[in-house]
């Protein structure tokens, strides 16, 4: 047994007793705003951020806050946190009603909060669905005429996806004009130029320079300008400038992830 699968276990028994200490008693001064409860402390990505390669650290990677991740009671990411909080205070929620929906890897409390809305329809989708309520769509190749969707949803989605701006070039196809793209992406702020080499092309060499096994590239500053050279037109929001009275460390959101919409103008 090598040292990590021991520190993999010790982390899953940390985290299952985490889980039951946070659903047996409530109270911590933390709170999860996907299931609205208090809990003492969100757990880390993997071990957070110190577990991570000493290049991924020096990247500067916007994105997840690591360290700050899940919620011990319902499961909750930081990610889908974060986007709950930005679609709130766009007031995205009320301008779902009556629109068409496409949810790429649509997150457990945010799908059933959009469905709420009461969409004219709501498409949830994965290349590999995992519930049967979720259709296999392939983002390369989306099975819909042009301007067919309001709004499409992919949060931490298109690091996974090879060809990003053929991925990019199919929202933007099935977007309509005026509808809008919730596109969240970490990125590093170190980088100038994302960077994609496909020579690297093992598991462990994509955890050492991009941060995750499945990630295909590291997005760097350009990428505003590498999302909007399909046609899309930025309207990014931060969050200081959306969220200015949620406090980042006790809802679990790194405060410098932005909020990536994107409107298809013409
Ligand atoms: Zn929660």
């Amino acid at each position: 047994m090598d040292i990590f699968a021991v520190g993999d276990i010790s982390m899953s028994i940390l985290h299952t007793i985490e889980r039951f200490i946070a659903r047996t008693f409530s109270g911590g001064s933390f709170y999860c705003c996907l299931c609205d409860k208090n809990v003492r402390r969100f757990l880390p990505y993997r071990g957070g951020r110190s577990n991570e390669s000493a290049f991924i650290k020096e990247m500067k990677i916007v994105g997840s806050d690591v360290d700050n991740f899940e919620c011990p009671n319902c499961g909750a990411h930081d990610r889908e946190r974060h986007l709950f909080l930005y679609l709130n205070a766009a007031d995205l929620f009320t301008k779902f009603c009556g629109k068409d929906i496409l949810h790429f890897a649509p997150e457990r409390h945010l799908s059933a909060r959009i469905a709420e809305c009461s969409p004219n329809t709501y498409v949830k989708a994965d290349l590999y669905p995992y519930t049967t309520d979720i259709v296999p769509l392939d983002l390369l190749d989306l099975p819909y005429p042009n301007c067919s969707f309001d709004f499409l949803v992919a949060n931490h989605v298109l690091e996974h996806v090879g060809d990003d701006l053929r991925a990019l070039s199919e929202i933007c196809r099935v977007l309509r004009v005026g509808g809008a793209a919730i596109l969240q992406t970490p990125f590093s702020e170190r980088l100038n130029i994302t960077w994609q080499d496909d020579g690297i092309d093992s598991a462990s060499a994509r955890l050492i320079v991009y941060g995750q096994e499945d990630h295909l590239r590291l997005y760097g500053n350009d990428i505003i300008k590498r999302f909007s050279s399909v046609g899309l037109s930025p309207l990014v929001a931060t969050h200081v400038g959306l969220l200015p009275s949620v406090n980042a460390s006790m809802f679990g959101v790194n405060p410098h992830e932005p909020f990536f919409l994107f409107e298809r103008r013409e």
